[in-house]
């Protein structure tokens, strides 16, 4: 299949637009007019910016308010739309896409709306053009797909065809059948391809402001193209995104999400698709240091019981371990962490994921067009492969070979006095916090690079404004990654982003067999402490036995019950925006005690103001 985008897809001028599509690797565009309109240079300028770029301009679009219109707009239509064939041979394309008709004006006529099409149709065949009819879903008589394809058949010219666009089916609860049973491949003109949250809205502010790319909604599309695929369908998929998050990002990013996507759809309706090798488990999460700055980090984590195991072979890092966790701190010069450091101050700079295939793995990351980052690495040392993750950060990757471990190559063992350890055994899960123009981005880099699954959004009550949260899930649950975001100012999200200075990682969670014992070892002035009203309420929702009540209240430690187990859970003050969070899992609970997040964000907006002096 081949791929292309709409100009009203990406933000930026219209050569950005095009060369952030080129870049991302698209083979064609479909310029919406308004990117023509405010372009200071002659349409030929932008034909000849295409065709430098490798890119097909496959339609221009919208012609808006057409068919089955009474004089004297009828007659203005045919001047509008020659002259629009004029461009259209400046441009180079070939194809013009109709929407249909929302005019107060329009007159409820299907038989005159195809007379229209088809008098249309006939003037295009003389210029070699093809029209493509599309339903728009707040269309006035004709807003469903079906409607269009009956019109499109009236009309009956071969220069006439139906463009299907999965957000207008889909929006207006349409189903496949017609598709499936009815329209014959010649007739599809252009299949545009837009996804969407399922919300229930009047459909045009739907459309205008919430699409998003195929994977990143919750619309059928997948169905969409295999049922295109199952007919045949070997033309342009097109991405015609309206979306503010989309708008206001940078175009080369949300280009590269697009194509992505289309990989994706590409690989989720093939008959044979690649590999997905696994993702494991946590490896290692990096934090990026200088000097001392990283002094308050490095004692919670050593309250946390956290001690230097391993220090790298050449490089200022070390390595802290505790049961199956390994943190590395980074304070080598002239290192990815040093420019991560410089940008963001002391911060989660890498994630390290074990994987079962690395070169499958890395093939895959190709495929999906993200960036590889090349590590300098010492003679002698692992040259872990990494990517461009979230936000500045870096993906890394590794097998286990046997019992085999990074740290065996990298980093001599140093001799361990005594055992500070807490019963921290892994990592349950760690929390990213973006930018609301990185939270679709996020969760798909996840769900496509490595086939988590992505749970739908849910809302979570700061006192300073809402803070929206989705988990991405590895398959058997292993790998754990809540993305969370917030457009309020105050809420503790954004303090986090203003506080790092971008998307970064704000929570990691680690597990632990016995959660008093854990807090016990913890010094109590680390802890992040919990209101007494909190333990009142939590007596009233689950009558708990009131010794052991007593001794959550006196460790700050949460808790949360369903029908699968329990879930005890204490967190830790912030050092430079990032918390630490310790649980206890009992059964089979498989949540993260959402219901206890407003008591949290509560207790670290009064530490942050009492810290902050504000
Ligand atoms: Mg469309």
């Amino acid at each position: 299949m081949k791929t292309a985008l709409a100009t009203v897809t990406i933000s930026g001028s219209l050569q950005e637009k095009l060369r952030a599509a080129a870049k991302a690797g698209f083979d064609g565009i479909e310029i919406f007019e308004n990117d023509l309109t405010q372009f200071d240079g002659t349409p030929r300028d932008v034909r000849q910016m295409a065709d430098d770029l490798g890119l097909e301009i496959i339609a221009l679009q919208p012609f808006r308010d057409f068919e089955a219109m009474p004089e004297p707009w009828r007659t203005q239509n045919f001047y509008r739309a020659q002259r629009k064939f004029e461009l259209m041979h400046e441009l180079g394309t070939k194809r013009m896409l109709i929407c249909s008709n929302v005019s107060p004006h329009v007159i409820d006529d299907r038989d005159r709306a195809a007379a229209d099409l088809h008098e249309l149709a006939e003037m295009a065949r003389h210029e070699g053009f093809m029209i493509g009819y599309e339903a728009l879903a707040w269309g006035r008589y004709v807003a469903d797909y079906d409607v269009a394809w009956d019109i499109v058949k009236r009309g009956d010219h071969p220069n006439l065809g139906i463009i299907l666009d999965s957000f207008h089916m889909f929006a207006r609860g349409n189903t496949l059948d017609v598709l499936r049973d009815e329209i014959p491949l010649e007739k599809i003109a252009l299949v545009q391809v837009a996804d969407a949250p399922s919300l229930q809205m009047e459909v045009l502010h739907y459309s205008r402001h919430f699409r998003c790319f195929p994977g990143q909604g919750d619309l059928p599309v997948v169905e969409f193209v295999q049922c295109l695929r199952d007919k045949g369908f070997d033309d342009y998929l097109s991405h015609e995104i309206f979306n503010d998050e989309f708008r206001s990002s940078s175009p080369l990013e949300k280009a590269v999400d697009g194509m992505r996507s289309l990989i994706w759809l590409d690989e989720q309706t093939t008959a044979t698709p690649p590999p997905q090798p696994e993702i494991t488990d946590v490896e290692f999460i990096e934090f990026a240091v200088e000097g001392d700055s990283g002094a308050e980090l490095e004692q919670l984590l050593q309250n946390l019981g956290f001690h230097e195991t391993h220090k790298h072979r050449s490089k200022n890092v070390s390595l802290m371990r505790q049961g199956d966790i390994n943190l590395v701190l980074n304070r080598e010069p002239l290192s990815q962490a040093h420019e991560h450091y410089q940008a963001h101050g002391v911060s989660v700079c890498a994630l390290a994921f074990a994987t079962t295939d690395l070169s499958a793995m890395l093939a895959r990351t190709e495929r999906y067009r993200s960036s590889r980052f090349a590590n300098q690495a010492g003679p002698g040392e692992l040259n872990i492969p990494a990517i461009r993750g979230i936000g500045d950060s870096l993906v890394y990757f590794v097998e286990r070979p046997g019992n085999f471990r990074f740290f065996d190559i990298d980093f001599v063992p140093l001799n361990e006095d005594g055992n500070s350890a807490v019963g921290l055994q892994r990592i349950d899960h760690f929390g990213q916090t973006v930018s609301n123009t990185d939270f679709l981005s996020a969760s798909f880099f996840y769900k496509s690079l490595f086939g988590f699954d992505v749970e739908a959004s849910t809302d979570l009550p700061d006192i300073y404004g809402l803070v929206v949260s989705r988990v991405a899930k590895s398959k058997d649950g292993r790998v754990r990654i809540p993305i969370n975001m917030t457009a309020a100012r105050e809420a503790s999200a954004q303090r986090f982003i203003h506080k790092s200075k971008g998307s970064g990682v704000q929570q990691i969670a680690f597990s632990c067999d016995d959660i008093f014992a854990s807090a016990e070892a913890v010094s109590a002035d680390q802890l992040l402490p919990m209101p007494e009203n909190y333990y009142r309420d939590l007596d009233a929702r689950f009558a708990l036995d009131p010794e052991l009540l007593q001794r959550m209240r006196s460790l700050n430690i949460l808790y949360d019950r369903n029908d699968d187990g329990e879930f005890f859970h204490f967190y830790t003050r912030e050092a430079h925006g990032v918390f630490f969070e310790v649980v206890q899992r009992t059964g089979s609970y498989d949540r993260y005690g959402e219901a206890n997040s407003h008591i949290r964000m509560a207790s670290q907006a009064r530490q942050y103001r009492r810290e902050e002096g504000v």
